[in-house]
């Protein structure tokens, strides 16, 4: 009897066990909401969607290798069901189809592992691209899946996002094609799960990247999360960081917004720089600084006292980089639909170069006894630059061969600044381009000697160089059209 007694009590024990851990099971499933990343995941505090950091160790460990499956389907089934007793639950009816195996893929970027297009193509149901999502009545749609899409691409490097040469493309295929044909994939607008592993993969690699530059640039911290579908504010961070990591302490700028006398800097690195900076170029091109408590745009008077303050309370929303942020407002995006193109990265990295560039250019430089502006010594080898009348006419009529870009003829100051960028970014073009004319390599020689500290930069492509001398004649607009109209080229990030 009392055997008896204790057989049952065990029995029920164990019954009550089982039911305790099926229902905790199916409780943390739903709990985590979505997959954990079964591979070890880089320890960083960028990841905004990243909570693997905090949850408990014992919770972690208790749990199988879940599967998107569990999302859908989160009463576990028989053969996932964590406990080890004998008991028998209550068996699914014989007719009940087992489902069929599948395959454990999760998205690893943070960008696209919330998306639940890239997921539904995660399961295998494949997405056909197309402008019907991504435009309406001309008007780009930011929250279609194509336009996400995009987003990935320009993190990947690739340039003229909307455009592509390959037959049967389109605004919003444009990009795919070109990124297909560069992975030596066939060309589509389907989109499939292969694919779509590739990109999310390569955006993953990316994003770790940017988010090691981003903790190593002090001013991340003030930047404003990005509009969603559009790259992070790590990203963005990492372009700063990137460019201004490789600029040597030779290099001296003087910026506007300088409150103190003889102020120079070399780089844009610290807060004060950043406002500094910021404020130099006017606004229009990167974004603006705006104040966290009065909700609006600094002005260069409340930048001067934030600087001489050093308290630094301002968020940078970099309206000049993101699609569907209207310039001066960082309370509310634009409409879901808006007007106007995509930038892309070599673009909007060239740009501050350049815009550094006319900083650097106003820093004054003592050479052979002369003490002036750096552009004004500069500005010497192609431009009467101290004649005031004559400041924006070239020395000589036949001179493509000397400048670097068409903007570069404007005068002296956008020669300098053009010509500074291309150092930075076209190192290779430049060098290659001042072999076969004098002035052009007066201008190279003038900027590594006085301004570079002997410092050259393994930089642009001269397989995209030949390719645009094939089709155009002339020179480009700007010193990085040539590597924005291969569409063979993505940049790498690299200095
Ligand atoms: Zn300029």
């Amino acid at each position: 009897m009392n055997s008896q007694k204790g057989f049952v009590g065990i029995f029920v024990l164990l019954v009550i066990l089982a039911v305790a851990g099926v229902a905790g099971y199916y409780f943390i499933s739903q709990k985590e909401g979505r997959p954990s990343t079964p591979t070890t995941q880089v320890n960083d505090n960028f990841g905004q969607n990243d909570t693997s950091l905090n949850k408990p160790q014992n919770e972690v460990n208790q749990l199988p290798v879940t599967s998107p499956k569990q999302q859908e389907n989160p009463v576990p089934s028989s053969q996932s069901k964590p406990t080890q007793t004998r008991t028998s639950k209550p068996t699914p009816p014989a007719t009940s189809p087992t489902p069929p195996p599948r395959e454990i893929n999760v998205l690893k970027s943070d960008f696209f592992k919330n998306d639940s297009i890239a997921q539904s193509i995660l399961s295998g149901t494949p997405r056909q691209l197309s402008d019907n999502n991504f435009l309406q009545g001309g008007k780009i749609n930011a929250l279609s899946f194509e336009f996400k899409l995009i987003n990935a691409f320009k993190q990947l490097g690739m340039a003229e996002l909307t455009y592509s040469e390959i037959p049967g493309s389109s605004d919003a295929t444009a990009a795919f094609y070109k990124w297909q044909k560069k992975n030596g994939l066939g060309v589509s607008n389907i989109l499939t799960k292969e694919k779509m592993i590739l990109i999310d993969q390569q955006v993953y690699e990316r994003e770790r990247k940017d988010y090691e530059s981003a903790k190593n640039y002090p001013p991340y911290q003030k930047f404003a999360a990005a509009p969603s579908n559009e790259p992070s504010r790590e990203h963005l961070a990492a372009i700063y960081y990137n460019l201004f990591s490789s600029i040597p302490q030779t290099v001296k700028a003087t910026l506007a917004l300088s409150t103190r006398e003889e102020q120079t800097y070399s780089t844009i690195f610290n807060l004060e720089e950043f406002v500094t900076f910021i404020d130099h170029i006017g606004n229009p091109y990167f974004g603006s600084v705006f104040n966290q408590e009065t909700k609006r745009g600094l002005s260069i008077e409340e930048m001067v006292r934030m600087v001489d303050s050093k308290i630094y309370s301002f968020t940078f929303c970099g309206e000049g980089y993101y699609a569907r942020r209207e310039m001066g407002n960082c309370l509310t995006l634009n409409s879901e639909f808006f007007v106007g193109g995509i930038s892309y990265d070599i673009a909007h990295a060239s740009m501050l170069a350049h815009e550094f560039g006319h900083s650097v250019g106003s820093h004054n430089m003592l050479i052979n006894g002369v003490n002036k502006r750096t552009h004004e010594h500069f500005g010497t080898i192609s431009f009467n630059s101290l004649n005031p009348e004559n400041v924006n006419i070239p020395l000589r009529v036949e001179n493509d061969g000397e400048f670097i870009s068409q903007y570069a003829k404007t005068n002296y100051l956008e020669d300098f600044a053009e010509s500074f960028s291309a150092y930075i970014h076209s190192g290779n073009i430049f060098r290659k381009r001042a072999e076969i004319n004098i002035y052009l390599k007066q201008k190279y020689d003038f900027l590594k000697g006085n301004v570079f500290g002997g410092k050259e930069y393994n930089t642009g492509s001269l397989d995209s160089y030949y390719l645009w001398q094939s089709k155009n004649k002339g020179l480009p607009p700007k010193q990085d059209y040539y590597m924005q109209e291969d569409p063979s080229w993505a940049w790498d990030y690299k200095y």
